[in-house]
């Protein structure tokens, strides 16, 4: 099947929930190259961006422009057939790009995110289903141990197994001095960042058979930390060690552990308290790809992490920093 046939069946089988999202994809696929090769500089949106803020945690939905998740253009070819994962903060950013090329790829997927996100959620699970696989919508918030384990036992009983374990979802403040972050703002940072990821991978263990994968997303934050990011980018440098770690501890029972390392992406992350409202106009600016990274171009790392294919890597971390930022 020609690129183009098997382009257009997918915007047709997508059609309703990718609407929205017709903006980013549209403005990749008007400077989609002849002959499969495109500038990196110039496939997606370029600062400066609109001014633009919602409050925590966000909705992509309202993002201008709407980043692009792969709705339109991630094509899968059944590389996590048969497979069942939980993704945390799967409504959104990326982990919305893992969740729709997953699911594109063979794998019934159980989402996580929070209540208020549940717009962007819909969108989601519409799009698992319309790829034929399971959609297991799961809201909560990980702040509570008690809710990590009911989400993994939620997961597993919706899914009929568990064998790839996505800790995605993040909290972001962007905070000038230390003097300003509170005891509350750090236990919130803390608790969603390093605490959910504990209980959730300390429940899942029980589920997880050989050839199982767990994946963390960490940031370029963790090896060069930005001075208003002072309690974030230390959760992120304790994801990539903990990512470490676990794959020592794991490597023994067959179950690989691996890690993301984002760059500045366009995600509700950013626009929610993440970034400064100056630093959201000119996200992306400091990147020698001269603009922001778009959750689709993350899709195909976490599919390689969580495949057989990459049934060597265990214990790295995987970057996509648009130049910046080590690794
Ligand atoms: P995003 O806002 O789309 O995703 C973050 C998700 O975290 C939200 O959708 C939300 O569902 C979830 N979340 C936050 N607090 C929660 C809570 N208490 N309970 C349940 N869910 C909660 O933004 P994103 O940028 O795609 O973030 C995904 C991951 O990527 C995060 O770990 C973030 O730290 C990391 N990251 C992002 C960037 C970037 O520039 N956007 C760079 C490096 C790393
Ligand atoms: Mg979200």
């Amino acid at each position: 099947m020609g690129h183009t046939t098997r382009r257009h069946l997918m915007t047709v089988a997508t059609a309703s929930a990718a609407t929205a999202a017709a903006a980013a994809a549209g403005a990749q696929s008007e400077a989609q190259p002849q002959g499969g090769k495109q500038d990196p500089r110039e496939k997606y949106p370029k600062p400066p961006f609109p001014k633009q803020s919602q409050p925590f945690p966000g909705l992509a939905g309202r993002m201008t422009p709407r980043p692009d998740h792969g709705e339109t253009s991630y094509v899968g070819s059944g590389r996590l057939k048969g497979r069942k994962a939980l993704i945390t903060g799967g409504d959104s950013g990326m982990g919305r790009a893992a969740a729709i090329a997953f699911a594109r790829e063979g794998a019934d997927v159980a989402i996580n995110y929070l209540p208020v996100e549940e717009p962007d959620a819909r969108e989601v699970v519409e799009l698992i289903r319309r790829a034929g696989r399971t959609a297991v919508p799961i809201p909560g918030d990980l702040r509570s141990a008690a809710f990590c384990r009911s989400l993994v036992e939620q997961a597993v009983s919706g899914l009929g197994g568990l064998d790839i374990v996505v800790c995605n979802a993040g909290h972001q403040k962007s905070t000038p001095s230390i003097l300003e972050i509170s005891d509350e703002d750090f236990d919130w940072t803390m608790k969603t960042n390093i605490y959910a990821p504990f209980w959730i991978i300390k429940a899942a263990l029980p589920h997880l058979q050989p050839g199982s994968a767990i994946i963390g997303t960490t940031s370029e934050q963790a090896y060069d930390p930005a001075p208003d990011l002072y309690d974030y980018a230390q959760t992120k440098a304790a994801t990539m060690n903990y990512v470490k770690s676990l794959a020592k501890q794991l490597g023994s029972k067959g179950i690989r552990v691996n890690g993301v390392a984002p760059g500045p992406i366009w995600t509700p992350l950013q626009i929610s308290g993440g970034a400064s409202e100056g630093k959201v106009v000119t996200f992306g600016a400091t990147a020698p790809l001269g603009r922001p990274g778009q959750p689709a171009e993350l899709a195909g790392i976490y599919v390689r992490l969580a495949e057989e294919d990459g049934s060597y890597t265990t214990g790295n971390i995987y970057g996509a920093g648009g130049g910046q930022g080590q690794p």
